[in-house]
């Protein structure tokens, strides 16, 4: 492995953004600490990250990863892992994805495959943090298996009328419009039978349907379209090509939920090492235990672990690697490690990490979940088998077989 030399750049960048979190947001939350101690959460947040998206667009952060010629920042995959990472660190909740850095409301290369018009129209104004849009491609019969999607879009009268069902779609209720995976030829199923579509939320026949609330938020919904009408121009790119559209910008959020995975991490960690120099029984600080050590210091070993292999591979995809194998290690290695670190800060906290008013348990619940979207672990490990050869159909002894059977 090669050992992963930060440039001085990213270093710079990533300062820059923790200059900006100090600046405009822990002021900002530390008005709400009293409804926080109480709930975990605040009331007006959704609405206070609105806000602090636009700033973060009139400084140049939120569409950072995107390139340059589009009026990004033209940052790569490592310099996304540490500015995601900065921004995880701190345990706020203003600081999480769509407050300085995009989630899936905001800017996405897949937006880069529309037309000029529709660039003007979506791409541009979300870079801005003007409009907003939710990602729609998981289905009530079609989660991991995403090529099983059923939501149907048909051409008539010169424009194409959308029917079907989509589920715990991330930000669906609050969006001002969706990137919609939908069946165009159910003849070829993903291999050119699914395309991708920009819907507005006020054209006729879509509405959002219930929502979903999770052991984190509520924040998932269900969008429903019902003989819903687009033009011709909502098409994204190519008809039959929406599927590959989606897998190609796969990585990006993969490595991007990695450093998060890795910040919050970070987070805990420091909050577990404080804790256990403080509180005392039996007469000594719980940290002179011996198995309250091993909690943090396995932690310590399995953050960094954790983080070196999530530089690496983000620099490895900067190099150009095609990243089917890094973006699912970083995600998978990441993601399983924090979710042990949610786990064992309850515990060095004892009752007190239960309790909403440490702000401890709610990273459990939020963590939680990196585990299944964008990939369950299961799904991630059977990617990295696929890239080592694991699937290939066994053949028999070609003497005994003769010719080999067409895959
Ligand atoms: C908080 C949250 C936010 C989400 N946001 C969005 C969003 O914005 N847009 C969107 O489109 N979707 C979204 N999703 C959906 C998410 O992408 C799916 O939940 C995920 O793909 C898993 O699909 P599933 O839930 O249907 O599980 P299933 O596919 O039913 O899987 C169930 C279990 O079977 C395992 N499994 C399935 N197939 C295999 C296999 N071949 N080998 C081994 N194990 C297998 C899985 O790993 C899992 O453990 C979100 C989900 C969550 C939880």
């Amino acid at each position: 492995m090669t050992v992963v030399q930060l440039p001085e750049e990213l270093v710079a960048l990533r300062e820059a953004i923790r200059t900006f979190i100090q600046r405009e947001i822990a002021p900002k939350e530390a008005q709400y600490a009293q409804e926080i101690t109480e709930t975990g959460t605040f009331a007006s947040l959704q609405e206070e990250k609105r806000a602090l998206r636009k700033r973060s667009a009139a400084e140049g952060y939120y569409s950072l990863f995107m390139p340059e010629e589009a009026g990004g920042g033209g940052v790569g995959y490592l310099g996304l892992v540490l500015c995601v990472e900065e921004c995880m660190r701190h345990g706020l909740l203003l600081a999480m994805p769509g407050g300085v850095l995009p989630s899936v409301e905001g800017p996405t290369p897949i937006l880069l495959d529309g037309t000029p018009t529709q660039q003007e129209r979506y791409l541009q104004p979300t870079m801005r943090a003007e409009r907003e849009a939710c990602f729609a491609l998981s289905e009530p019969d079609a989660g991991s298996d995403a090529t099983r999607i059923r939501t149907r879009a048909e051409r008539a009268d010169g424009g194409w009328v959308i029917n079907g069902r989509k589920h715990f779609i991330t930000h669906g209720a609050e969006a001002d419009y969706v990137i919609l995976f939908a069946v165009t030829d159910p003849g070829k199923g993903a291999r050119g039978g699914i395309s991708c579509f920009l819907v507005d939320t006020d054209a006729p026949g879509f509405e959002v349907g219930r929502r979903q609330r999770t052991m984190y938020d509520e924040h998932q919904a269900e969008l429903v379209f019902t003989d819903c009408r687009v033009g011709e121009d909502a098409l994204l790119g190519k008809e039959g090509y929406g599927f590959y559209s989606a897998m190609r910008w796969i990585n990006g959020g993969r490595v991007s939920i990695a450093a998060m995975a890795v910040g919050v991490a970070q987070h805990l960690y420091e909050r577990m090492l404080e804790y256990a120099k403080v509180r005392e029984a039996f007469g000594r600080r719980i940290g002179a235990n011996q198995y309250v050590q091993g909690m943090v210091v396995d932690t310590l070993a399995e953050l960094t672990q954790a983080r070196l292999l999530v530089y690496d591979l983000a620099a490895r995809l900067d190099a150009g690697a095609d990243g089917r194998q890094e973006a699912a290690m970083a995600k998978y290695v990441a993601t399983e490690m924090v979710g042990r670190v949610a786990d064992r800060a309850i515990q060095v906290f004892g009752g007190n990490g239960y309790m909403t008013e440490m702000g401890v348990e709610r990273w459990a619940r939020f963590v939680r979940a990196m585990r299944l979207y964008e990939g369950t672990s299961e799904i991630l490990k059977t990617n990295i088998a696929r890239t080592l050869g694991l699937d290939e159909p066994t053949r028999a002894p070609a003497a005994a077989a003769g010719p080999a059977p067409t895959p």
